[in-house]
């Protein structure tokens, strides 16, 4: 059993010293296990639908509550939390498998490369801007919109990935939305797609 706010980083660390494997594709997800339920954070073909047994959270009257795996409704980078917006999830209880140590590292490891040659890990952004399509990567139909390096003030489409927003320097939340807004209309005239936002919009300033 894990508490919300424990730090994935950390979870996966902590599973890999007593040789469980299961959250080897988190451990380079910056976020809590509340953030990563809520949204069903994923990476490398796993996500936490595939190891979440149960979790407990409490309503707006704090009244506690019990759910199995089903009824967090998980789908892509969404459960029942994102549309239950004041409840809050308390702990969660995750199914690891014992695994040897080695094979353990080797697999976070390659992850943890992969993440530092692909993504712009240097420049502080909210992570993936779009959500992958059904039948389409996002990320390539902006590239071949010739939209990496475009920028709204300090806000960029970066160079090394174009499914994330940079910020080189001052960006403002305006500046960001400013420049999602061209990217959508980009890819719309191009690809006749209409492209979804991962980001949570939480200010517009
Ligand atoms: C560089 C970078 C790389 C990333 N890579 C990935 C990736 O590979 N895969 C991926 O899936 N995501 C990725 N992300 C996104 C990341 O998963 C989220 O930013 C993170 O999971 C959010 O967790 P948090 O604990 O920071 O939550 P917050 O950002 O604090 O909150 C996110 C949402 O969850 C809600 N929430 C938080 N805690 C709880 C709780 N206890 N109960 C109920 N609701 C709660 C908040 O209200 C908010 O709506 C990346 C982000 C960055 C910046």
């Amino acid at each position: 059993m894990v508490g919300s706010g424990v730090l994935l980083s950390k979870i996966a660390t902590e599973a890999y010293n007593k040789g469980l494997s299961g959250l080897e594709f988190a451990s380079g997800i910056p976020g809590t296990i509340g953030g990563a339920i809520r949204m069903n954070a994923g990476a490398y073909g796993s996500e936490f639908k595939d190891i979440v047994v149960s979790s407990k959270y409490l309503d707006k009257d704090l009244k506690l509550h019990e759910i199995n795996n089903q009824e967090h409704e998980f789908q892509y980078r969404i459960s029942r939390f994102s549309k239950n917006k004041n409840d809050i999830i308390v702990s969660t209880i995750l199914q690891l498998k014992e695994q040897n140590k080695e094979q353990i590292k080797l697999k976070m490891e390659e992850n943890k490369k992969s993440r530092i040659e692909k993504q712009p890990i240097e420049f502080p952004s909210a992570g993936s801007t779009f959500k992958r399509g059904k039948d389409y990567i996002t990320a390539q139909l902006i590239d071949k919109c010739g939209l990496k390096g475009y920028n709204v003030g300090d806000a960029y489409v970066s160079e090394k990935h174009a499914g994330f927003i940079i910020n080189k320097g001052n960006a403002k939340a305006k500046d960001v939305l400013c420049l999602v807004e061209y990217i959508k209309e980009k890819v719309y005239k191009e690809f006749n797609v209409n492209i979804e936002l991962e980001l949570e919009v939480l200010g517009e300033d």
